[in-house]
C-alpha cells in the first residue's frame, strides 16, 4: 500500500464537522486525564503513555468508519474536546488530503 498526499484549501466559510471525513481523528491524541475512554481504544507505549489507539488506516478506533462520527463521544478525551471547528489546526488538518493507493 503507497500513501500519497495532496494539500487543497478549503475556504473557511465552508468548514463544517458535516463535510469533513473526520481530519483531526487521523492525530494522535494523547490521553492527558480519565474520561472514561473504553480500554480497548487506548495504546500504551512502553513507558505507560496512553493514547487513543489508530487503525492501519490511521484513524482512531473509535471513529465509526462509515459515519465519521465518534463512537465514544461522551467519553471521549479532553484533547478532542478541545479541538474547534475551523481553527488554525481544524484548518490545517483538512488542507492535507490523504489517499490511499492499494
Ligand atoms: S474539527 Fe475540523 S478536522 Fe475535525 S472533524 Fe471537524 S472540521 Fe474536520
Ligand atoms: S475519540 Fe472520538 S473524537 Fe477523539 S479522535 Fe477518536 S473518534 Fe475522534
Amino acid at each position: 500500500m503507497c500513501i500519497a498526499i495532496n494539500i487543497k484549501k478549503v475556504p473557511e466559510t465552508e468548514i463544517t464537522c458535516s463535510n469533513c471525513q473526520a481530519c483531526c481523528c487521523r492525530l494522535e491524541v494523547l490521553l492527558v486525564t480519565d474520561t472514561g475512554v473504553p480500554y480497548e481504544h487506548i495504546a500504551v507505549d512502553e513507558w505507560g503513555g496512553e493514547t487513543m489507539l489508530r487503525l492501519e488506516d490511521g484513524w482512531c478506533s473509535a471513529l465509526d468508519r462509515d459515519t465519521y462520527m465518534c463512537t465514544i463521544y461522551e467519553k471521549r478525551p479532553w484533547n478532542c474536546r478541545e479541538f474547534e471547528m475551523a481553527s488554525y489546526e481544524c484548518q490545517t488538518e483538512r488542507a492535507i488530503e490523504v489517499v490511499y493507493i492499494y
